[in-house]
C-alpha cells in the first residue's frame, strides 16, 4: 500500500494533523484499536502503531474503530489520490450498493469497468490495503455506526439502512467486531432525534479547505423551481427514488468541517444511497490539498487557484437530471435555462407526497427517464428539434439505467454518449464532470471556458489551445474547469455591476 514512511505517519499522529484525515488510519497493537490521527486520545507508543490507508485495511488487520475519534467520521476521499481512476470508479459504485446483495460479485464489478477481476483485487489492495469485498463490509458497519452515534434510529432500522441482510446478521457483525451488541454502542441515544417529522440528520466530514460560497452561489443560480429552494445558507430539494419521493437539506457547519444532511424519505434502505449523493452533488470526497497544488504549478493558473482555495466541481444529484439540464443549456443562458426546467417540472414532474415535505416551494420531482420516454409529447417551449432530442436522451436513459454511471474509462465513457442523437463532444464532456464525477473531464468548446483562459493570459483562446494547455492539468482538468468557470463569472458579474 501507498503510505508514507512510518516515521511521517507518526509525526503526523503526535502533531494531530488534520490533512492526513481520511487519507491515515493507525491501528494500536496493544489496545486493538485503530484510530483517526486526530484522536485526541493519547498518543500511542511508535513501536505499537501499525498504519493502514484505510479504514477497511485496519479492520481487515484485526482492529476494532475508536470510540472516541470515531474513523466513521473521517472524510470519505471518493477520488483515489488521482493514482487509479479504476478504484475510484469502483469505490463510487460500491457505494451505490453493487456489492450489497448477497450475491453480488466482484467479478461484475470488475467487467463494468473494463478490468479483469484478479486486476481488480490487485489494485484495491495496492491502493487501499483491502479487498473490495472488505471495503464494501467496513462501510456498513461504519455507516451503521455512524447511524447508532448520531441518531436514534431504533436498531432494526439501522440494521435494514446499512444494508445488513438481517437484524440476526447485524447482531452478529457488531458482536464479533465489538464484544458487545449494537444498542450498547449507543451511549447518548438523543443527538438528533430521527423520526417521521424531523427526518433523519447526519454530518458529513470534508478535507478543508473548501469554498462554500461558490458552491453555495452555483447551486443558487441554477436552482428548478419547484424542485429546490436556495436561500438563507441551506440548500433544499425533492429527491425520488424507485418510486418513492422524499426531501433534504443541507447547511454547512464550517466549525466541523463538515455539511448537514437532514432526509425525509419513507424507507431507511435508500439512505446509503442518498447519502452517497449529497456527498458527490457537495463534492465531498476531494482530495483537495493534492488537487489545489497540482493545478497550482501552472503559474498562470495559480492565482485563480490562491482567489478561492477549496473550490469543488459541483456533482449533478441524479445523472439524468443532471443530462436533461446539460441538453436545455445548450446556447443559451443559464437563466433561460432554468426557465426551461422548471416548465419541465411543472408539465411532467411528480408531486411530491406531501408527509415528507419541508418547504412548501417544494412541489415535484424531477421527471426521470421512463416517465419522459412515455409521454406523448414534452411540451416545452424550445425548437421542435431539440424536444426531439430530450426524447431520445429520455430512452436511452430509459433503457440502460447504468447510463451516468462510472465505468471503463473517460473515454469510453464520452463515446457511449455521444451514441445519443442530440448530445456532442461538450455535452458529453459536460454531463462526465457533473454526473459521473469523472476528474478529468474537459468541456474545452465551453464560451465560458475560453472566455476563462482568456483571463488567463490577455490572449483569445481557441478550442485546440486550450485542450493543449489543458494537459498539464491532468489528471484534476474537471477543477481547473471550475477555476475557470468561476473566474470567468466574476468577471461578467464585476462588469455588470461597473456598466448597467
Ligand atoms: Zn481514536
Amino acid at each position: 500500500m501507498e503510505l508514507p514512511e512510518r516515521e511521517i505517519c507518526y509525526r503526523a499522529l503526535q502533531s494531530r494533523d488534520p490533512r492526513f484525515d481520511g487519507l491515515l488510519f493507525v491501528g494500536v497493537t496493544s489496545t486493538g484499536i485503530y484510530c483517526r490521527p486526530v484522536c485526541p486520545a493519547r498518543t500511542p507508543k511508535f513501536e505499537n502503531c501499525r498504519f493502514f490507508g484505510s479504514a477497511a485495511a485496519a479492520q481487515e488487520a484485526g482492529f476494532r474503530p475508536c470510540l472516541r475519534c470515531r474513523p466513521e467520521t473521517a472524510p470519505d476521499l471518493a477520488s483515489w489520490r488521482g493514482t487509479s481512476n479504476t478504484v475510484s470508479r469502483a469505490l463510487a459504485l460500491i457505494t451505490d450498493g453493487v456489492l450489497d446483495e448477497d450475491d453480488a460479485k466482484v467479478e461484475a464489478l470488475a467487467a463494468r469497468l473494463g478490468v479483469g477481476e484478479r486486476h481488480l483485487r490487485r489494485l484495491f489492495v495496492q491502493h487501499l490495503g483491502a479487498s473490495p469485498v472488505v471495503v464494501a463490509q467496513t462501510r456498513r458497519v461504519l455507516f451503521a455506526k455512524q447511524l447508532i452515534h448520531e441518531t436514534n434510529l431504533p436498531m432494526t432500522e439501522v440494521a435494514l439502512a446499512a444494508g445488513f441482510g438481517s437484524i440476526r446478521r447485524f447482531n452478529e457483525v457488531f458482536q464479533k467486531l465489538f464484544q458487545r451488541s449494537p444498542s450498547a454502542l449507543r451511549r447518548n441515544p438523543s443527538v438528533h432525534s430521527s423520526n417521521r417529522e424531523t427526518g433523519v440528520t447526519l454530518r458529513l466530514r470534508y478535507r478543508p479547505p473548501y469554498d462554500w460560497d461558490s458552491m453555495f452561489g452555483y447551486l443558487r443560480t441554477r436552482a428548478i423551481p419547484g424542485v429546490e429552494v436556495v436561500e438563507d445558507a441551506r440548500y433544499l430539494r425533492t429527491i425520488g427514488i424507485d418510486g418513492f419521493t422524499g426531501t433534504v437539506e443541507v447547511t454547512h457547519l464550517p466549525e466541523r468541517q463538515s455539511i448537514c444532511a437532514t432526509i425525509h424519505f419513507p424507507h431507511v434502505q435508500w439512505l446509503p444511497v442518498i447519502i452517497g449523493r449529497v456527498r458527490r452533488m457537495f463534492d465531498l470526497g476531494a482530495d483537495i490539498d493534492t488537487i489545489d497544488a497540482h493545478l497550482s504549478l501552472d503559474p498562470s493558473l495559480a492565482p485563480l487557484v490562491a482567489q478561492r482555495p477549496g473550490l469543488r466541481a459541483p456533482g449533478g444529484w441524479d445523472g439524468f437530471e443532471l443530462a436533461v439540464r446539460a441538453l436545455l443549456g445548450q446556447q443559451v443562458s443559464v437563466a433561460a435555462a432554468r426557465r426551461l426546467a422548471a416548465q419541465l417540472v411543472s408539465r411532467h414532474g411528480v408531486p411530491v407526497a406531501s408527509a415528507f415535505v419541508t418547504e412548501q416551494r417544494l412541489t415535484h420531482v424531477f421527471p426521470d427517464a421512463q416517465r419522459l420516454a412515455q409521454t406523448t409529447s414534452i411540451d416545452i417551449g424550445m425548437p421542435a428539434a431539440r424536444r426531439s432530442g430530450l426524447k431520445e436522451l429520455a430512452k436511452a436513459a430509459a433503457a440502460d439505467p447504468s447510463l451516468f454511471r462510472p465505468s471503463g474509462t473517460l473515454e469510453a465513457a464520452i463515446t457511449r454518449l455521444r451514441k445519443i442523437r442530440g448530445i456532442g463532444e461538450w455535452t458529453a464532456q459536460y454531463i462526465a464532470l457533473r454526473a459521473m464525477r469523472e476528474t478529468d473531464a474537459f468541456p474545452a468548446a465551453d464560451i465560458g471556458l475560453l472566455r476563462g483562459a482568456e483571463l488567463l493570459d490577455g490572449a483569445r483562446s481557441t478550442v485546440s489551445n486550450l485542450l493543449m494547455r489543458s494537459e498539464s492539468w491532468r489528471p484534476w482538468r474537471a477543477y481547473a474547469a471550475q477555476h475557470l468557470w468561476a473566474a470567468d463569472a466574476a468577471t461578467i458579474t464585476e462588469s455588470r455591476g461597473l456598466y448597467v
